[in-house]
């Protein structure tokens, strides 16, 4: 098994590569590690591949992933994760922000013991518009999450290649991969403080529309986090609250009109008062929610059980 595996995912950086790899490859040979470069092109429309193929064909380390069309980073990564051989994987972006000389630390860090660390990218080189926000996003996901990292967002990050085996980035899941570990069995996670650059080439590929997508991002991951198996506890609850809602006000209104006629007090009519209004709505959304739970559980259980555990180790499995 090789040492390492640096996966990057690439979109319109042709400037950036070749500095890249002969960077990195400097690094791995200084420190003598066995290692993998995979670079996975995602649908570029400069001349990123032809620059990729061409760097592979002078080093055989260099391994490039070529996708149809733009996928997205999550997607490039998820590709890279799926092949990358290495005991250590190390994720990295292609502009040059990053420093492959935080490599060795990184690889350390996870032989010692860790399942992932994260890169700090403590002084950053980016734009005010970029970091305040992103000091909001940090401290909204660490509250969520439970995981004290500073820079969630960071490009490089080390993980054990069992973490990245078992995980699946989707979407624009790439912001939350020290969740997806957690939550699939891997809370060591560390911090590493790593150097950072202004873009050097190219142009940033994250716009402000960033921080809207990412923090919904953030609630649709721990909304499935939390309900996926179990959706009848979500649409349940907010479902008979609300029914419960509308039949104590129906009570109150029967309770109400019989003791004002037993009492010869002047009667309103039910369909005059606002609050009868309220109990029907509230005991529609009621009962629409439970069905609504119904539905997710019956889609739930219906699913293919594939991928619904993870496996840690298995023995004698080798045919
Ligand atoms: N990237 C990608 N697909 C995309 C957008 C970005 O593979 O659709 C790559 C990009 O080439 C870079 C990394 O993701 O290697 C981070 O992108 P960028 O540097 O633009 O993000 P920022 O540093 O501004 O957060
Ligand atoms: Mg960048």
């Amino acid at each position: 098994m090789i040492q390492i595996s640096v996966v990057i995912p690439v979109f319109n950086e042709e400037e950036s590569l070749p500095e890249l790899t002969h960077w990195i490859s400097r690094v791995m040979d200084t420190h003598g590690f066995s290692y993998e470069i995979i670079l996975i092109n995602d649908g570029s429309t400069d001349r990123s591949w032809e620059v990729l193929q061409e760097l592979s064909l002078r080093n055989n380390r260099i391994k490039g992933l070529n996708f149809t069309r733009n996928y997205g980073k999550s997607a490039a990564l998820d590709a890279g994760f799926k092949r990358a051989q290495g005991e250590v994987v190390i994720t990295m972006d292609a502009d040059l922000q990053d420093s492959p000389d935080e490599i060795p630390d990184l690889y350390k860090m996870v032989k010692d013991g860790l399942d992932v660390v994260s890169g700090w990218k403590k002084e950053r080189h980016d734009p005010i518009s970029k970091t305040i926000p992103s000091k909001f996003f940090n401290g909204v996901t660490r509250w969520i999450s439970g995981i004290q990292l500073h820079d969630f967002n960071c490009g490089l990050k080390a993980y054990r290649n069992k973490v990245v085996k078992n995980i699946t980035v989707y979407g624009e899941m790439h912001r939350y991969i020290p969740l997806l570990a957690k939550w699939s069995g891997f809370p060591k996670i560390g911090e590493k403080v790593v150097q950072h650059q202004a873009r050097k080439y190219g142009y940033s590929k994250f716009g402000l529309e960033r921080f809207l997508n990412g923090f919904l991002d953030l609630i649709t991951v721990s909304f499935v986090h939390k309900y996926k198996k179990k959706p009848m506890h979500f649409f349940g609850l907010l479902g008979t609250f609300s029914f419960m809602t509308g039949f104590l006000i129906t009570l109150w209104l029967i309770f109400d009109k019989i003791y004002s006629l037993r009492n010869g007090m002047k009667v309103r009519e039910i369909v005059d008062q606002p609050l009868f209004f309220l109990a029907l709505v509230a005991l529609i959304i009621g009962v629409q929610l439970f069905v609504t739970g119904f539905i997710a559980e019956l889609m739930t259980s219906s699913q293919s059980k594939e991928a619904e555990y993870k496996i840690d180790e298995e023995i004698n499995f080798d045919f």
